[in-house]
């Protein structure tokens, strides 16, 4: 009888897995970054790039066509860790998978970090002000209703722009709230 390890050994191993494999362990060499991540609760937003063109299929809400340029996802993480544990998870690539970003995250770069440890909800605010500039600027689009906003009355919360948004443009910040941190990621 095979052991566990020969059939291990013995099974060939799919391309698309092997890609998953190095993709995984790329991730996990970024931990130690996590440390500029505070431990607390707060709202967050993820600036990917996306460089390539793929239709990825996003659970049972539906399916993204990407396309290039710069995507913003915004959540907040009030539970246990906090904000480092919950950014901590949406960068390590997973098999199961639990947010919308999650079926999307293998085919984005992160680029940039923002948080906040504002003790109240900022997810919602930030996606409404991000919608609006992707619709000012004319070219981006929502790239799938709902996304990332089951719970909530937002169109979506994540948002594609053609430029890299930039921090002080966006007047995320609003009087007595505690500033937005911005950490460049760039993997
Ligand atoms: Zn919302």
């Amino acid at each position: 009888m095979l052991s566990y390890h020969c059939l291990k050994e013995t099974r060939p191993t799919h391309p698309r897995e092997l890609n998953f494999k190095s993709r995984y362990h790329e991730s996990m060499k970024m931990d130690y970054r996590l440390a500029l991540i505070p431990p607390e609760g707060g709202s967050y937003a993820l600036i990917f790039r996306c460089n390539h063109p793929r239709r990825v299929q996003i659970g049972k809400l539906g399916t993204v066509v990407t396309e290039p340029g710069y995507y913003v996802y915004c959540g907040t993480a009030f539970g246990s860790g906090g904000l480092r544990a919950r950014i901590g998870r949406h960068l390590t690539l997973r098999r199961n998978k639990h947010w919308h970003i999650d079926y999307l995250r293998p085919f984005l770069k992160l680029e940039r970090i923002w948080y906040s440890r504002a003790p109240h909800n900022l997810e919602h605010r930030w996606s409404d002000r991000l919608l609006d500039i992707a619709f000012v600027s004319g070219a981006a689009v929502l790239p799938l209703a709902r996304f990332g906003a089951s719970d909530c009355r937002c169109p979506t919360h994540l948002v594609r722009l053609p430029f890299r948004p930039d921090l002080q443009s966006l007047r995320f910040t609003e009087e007595g709230e505690p500033g937005v941190v911005e950490i460049s990621w760039n993997t």
